[in-house]
């Protein structure tokens, strides 16, 4: 009773000056008070497992990436405009994981920084106004970056999609109305009708690899091959919203894009970037940088300061010195073949989608087959409950979302999936003994 209160208490406090406009998550919040690799602990020194955090990329707290910090905050920290070596060591070290067209870099402080500086290099390499979106899309908090996510601007509550925004239907092979292997054709066909139908050129068309808010959809395969060079046959150029995706998740890639075979113009960087140190990144061929450099100057106060540099390029040595990449691939195939195990077991399983440790779990309706938020907010927060922390998104905000620090191991996904297995299994027993409540 006492902590209930205590609990009720701190979200009183909050609530006092934090709008509830910014959401907590779970029916009960929980109190955190540290993190270690794949583990949060809150205030009652429970453990519990993150398999939703894909911020700390490389593990809570990782203490390669805190002494990073930590000694160069101690040392120096200033902004862009002076000669320090860890702003060009850094630029070089990020821009080797990228195809050697990719060879210019802005440095900012969040995937929406990001975004609205790409949507501004778009422009001023191409100056066309109008902006090809996807359905679905999420790219950020500002007025641009809402303009350019369909997450955001289609909600009831939100604004609405603006004239110079066209936007396609997400090429979903599990949702959408094409499946199998020409679905990525049969999308990309239609997405070209709407594009030689725009009374407009396209300046920009921006996408994720994954579609994170739309319940961690891929991009049916070959799509993006087909529309990029559509796009820029009209004058236009492609960016790709690695926010989520980048920095060796996916397994098999480094960067979600690959997994489509293209080479983007633009590509966004944020969220794991500097493992939850505040920094985003523009990476862009020399073209566009020379188009955007004849403009007023660019300068971000904090964008690339020598702490942000010291961080994320320790974020980068730790990827390749525990093989977190790799680890993704092994650890996110057994997870994600766990989950389809349980599909087979449990009918409210309708899709186990997504690659590496980026994977999300569409939650139905056994009967009507269509999406069933109810029962997969159960699960979330029987999880919680559980000591396991995931999420829910999509359309419908049915689908489990899964996409823990990259320390993650299989013992860890095999916990996560048998307590997935216990919710599913206590609640057939209780529908067995009772009415059906999902
Ligand atoms: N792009 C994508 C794909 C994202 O998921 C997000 C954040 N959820 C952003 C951009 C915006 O990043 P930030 O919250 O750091 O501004």
């Amino acid at each position: 009773v006492t902590e209930k209160k205590t609990e009720a208490e701190e979200i009183e406090r909050r609530h006092k000056h934090i709008s509830p406009i910014l959401s907590l998550s779970y029916k009960k919040p929980i109190s955190m008070v540290r993190a270690a690799f794949q583990y949060m602990y809150d205030k009652h020194g429970n453990a519990i497992l993150d398999a939703y955090n894909n911020i700390p990329h490389v593990g809570h707290s990782h203490p390669k990436v805190v002494d990073a910090g930590q000694r160069q905050m101690a040392k120096l920290n200033t902004n862009t405009r002076y000669l320090y070596d860890l702003l060009p060591t850094y630029s070089e070290k990020l821009l080797s994981k990228f195809p050697q067209s990719l060879n210019k870099v802005y440095f900012v402080n969040s995937g929406s920084a990001a975004t609205d500086l790409a949507l501004r290099l778009a422009h001023a390499h191409t100056k066309h106004k109008k902006l090809m979106v996807m359905e679905y899309g999420y790219h950020g908090n500002t007025q641009m970056g809402i303009d350019v996510s369909d997450y955001k601007f289609n909600n009831p509550k939100g604004i609405g999609k603006k004239e110079h925004i066209l936007k396609t239907p997400i090429p979903d092979t599990y949702n959408g109305k094409y499946k199998g292997k020409d679905a990525g054709t049969l999308y990309a066909a239609e997405a070209i009708e709407q594009i030689s139908n725009s009374t407009e050129p396209i300046g920009a068309f921006i996408s994720e690899p994954i579609v994170g808010c739309g319940g961690q959809v891929p991009l049916a395969d070959g799509y993006l091959k087909e529309i990029y060079p559509v796009i820029r046959k009209q004058g236009g150029v492609c960016i790709s919203d690695e926010v989520q995706t980048g920095f060796g998740r996916l397994g098999d890639h480094f960067w979600g894009y690959e997994a489509q075979e293209v080479i983007p113009d633009i590509v966004i960087l944020g969220k794991p970037m500097a493992n939850g140190h505040p920094m985003g990144a523009v990476v862009t061929t020399s073209e566009i940088a020379a188009s955007f450099n004849k403009g007023v100057e660019f300068f971000s106060s904090f964008g690339g300061n020598p702490v942000s540099c010291a961080i994320a390029l320790s974020v980068l040595e730790v990827i390749e010195e525990e093989q977190l990449q790799e680890n993704a691939k092994v650890v996110g195939d057994h997870y994600k073949s766990l989950l389809l195990k349980l599909k087979k077991e449990y009918k409210s399983i309708g899709d186990v989608r997504g690659s590496g440790l980026f994977l999300g779990i569409e939650i139905i309706d056994e009967k009507t087959q269509k999406t069933n938020r109810k029962l997969a907010h159960h699960i979330k927060n029987e999880l919680r409950e559980r000591n396991i922390l995931i999420s829910t998104d999509g359309p419908d905000d049915s689908v489990l979302k899964t996409k823990p620090p990259l320390c993650f191991t299989k013992e860890n996904a095999e916990t996560v999936a048998n307590e997935i297995y216990n919710v599913l299994g206590a609640l057939e027993n209780h529908n067995r003994n009772s009415d059906p409540s999902f």
